[in-house]
């Protein structure tokens, strides 16, 4: 088994060797192919990630990008990310976010603290509480679902919570099943799923890089329960660590699988191990450069074709770097993280005012629109369709159509 120590240092392709030869012509052959509208396989992106220059893969995700969202809109929510917990006993070996249980710095946020996070949210008229924390051996759903009870009477703004591995950490908690679990939720005020814990869906690189977290399975066995009760959630990729390009692929293709069979994912978003300052940081590799993050942007843009949105990462790649991914593939800008904890603990730190992000779209030549969580415009100055503008009117995905029918 590969350690981090021993992870290979992955090399982008010269351009030069992408513009004559063989490699070329099979370059401008799956070129065609997607501009055709055409599905490529696992062994085409593997070879695009291979051998296609920068430029090239550029060119094709901003066509992909524009054939998908014609209005040269770019979206980005009003939220605030809220760590009610960083209380954690999964040890995650990239992660500087979490705290031992009992240790001085260990927290669980009181309720008003939480409350008045929440109204500040609210008065600056958010759309979104993105809230996710780690793992508590004791909190269980039924603190989450008190919590959301009271999001959801007192301020109806929506719940944008709790990832697939926390889903199951409760589950296991209760040892009830995870559809439980997510239907209390859900009942409670659940309005979507965050898609954070994905990491790389391989259990070669999870075993390596976080041995006690969620399976590739049971991550992916979350979102489809989650898709099939009703909830849409979206889907993410830490990479740059200890996963080979192959891997990447494979990560990729198993989203777009459980998308084909579920329909349930709003977006996709990638972002760089942040090795700063994280308890393994020692064996990690040096954080890739930004042409390694571009590649993968865009790569995730042309293999992912039965996804709407690609989201940029500002919070880990900088707003700079940002704008430049909106020419890469990316259409959503995110959220503008009224507060951001986890990357911030690994030194990583990038939070950008409402009219900067506005600001930096409209130079990248893109009209910016502030949306809700499942990707409705809510702007005013939308002239075309605000659907779905609410978790109901989303829950129109092949997966809860299919729970209709079984229940009639
Ligand atoms: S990434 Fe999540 S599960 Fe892993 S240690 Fe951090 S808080 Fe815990």
């Amino acid at each position: 088994m590969t350690s981090r120590a021993e992870a290979p240092i992955w090399r982008a392709p010269r351009a030069s060797g992408a513009l004559e030869g063989p490699a070329a012509d099979e370059i401008a052959r799956i070129t065609d192919k997607v501009e055709e509208g055409a599905r490529i396989t696992p062994e085409e992106g593997l070879f695009l990630h291979e051998h296609a220059d920068l430029g090239t893969l550029g060119q094709l995700a901003d066509f992909v990008r524009a054939r998908k969202h014609p209005h040269d809109v770019v979206t980005y929510i009003v939220d605030r990310n809220i760590n009610p917990t960083n209380v954690c006993i999964t040890d995650c070996g990239f992660c500087a976010f979490y705290r031992r249980p009992g240790d001085k710095e260990a927290y669980v946020l009181p309720r008003e603290e939480l409350f008045a996070k929440i109204q500040e949210t609210v008065d600056l008229g958010g759309q979104q509480l993105l809230m996710q924390g780690g793992h508590h051996p004791y909190l269980t759903s039924e603190w989450w679902v008190r919590l959301l009870s009271d999001i959801k009477q007192r301020w109806g703004i929506n719940a944008h919570a709790l990832s697939a591995s926390e889903v199951e950490h409760l589950a296991k908690l209760e040892k009830r099943s995870v559809r439980a679990v997510l239907c209390d939720l859900k009942d409670a005020g659940l309005g979507s799923l965050p898609g954070a814990g994905a990491e790389i869906l391989v259990e070669r690189v999870r075993l390596i890089i976080a041995p006690k977290k969620t399976t590739t399975d049971d991550w992916l066995a979350v979102h489809r329960t989650a898709h099939e009760v009703g909830l849409r959630s979206s889907a993410t990729m830490m990479f740059g660590h200890v996963e080979t390009p192959a891997e990447r692929i494979e990560h990729l293709e198993r989203l777009r699988t459980l998308q084909d069979e579920t329909g349930g994912f709003t977006a996709f978003a990638c972002w760089l191990t942040q090795p700063d300052g994280v308890p393994e940081e020692h064996l990690y590799p040096k954080k890739s450069t930004p042409g390694v993050y571009l590649r993968m942007q865009a790569l995730s843009r042309i293999y992912l074709d039965n996804f709407d949105n690609i989201q940029t990462s500002y919070v880990t790649q900088g707003i700079k770097m940002s704008q430049v991914t909106l020419r890469f593939g990316c259409n959503d800008f995110g959220g503008t993280m009224l507060e951001e904890n986890v990357v911030s603990a690994a030194g990583c730190f990038h939070l950008a005012s409402i009219e900067r992000i506005e600001n930096v779209i409209r130079r990248a030549g893109f009209r910016p629109m502030q949306r809700n969580s499942w990707y409705g415009i809510v702007d005013p100055r939308w002239e075309g369709s605000r659907a779905p503008e609410s978790r109901e009117a989303a829950a129109t995905h092949k997966a809860m159509r299919r729970e209709r029918e079984l229940v009639r």
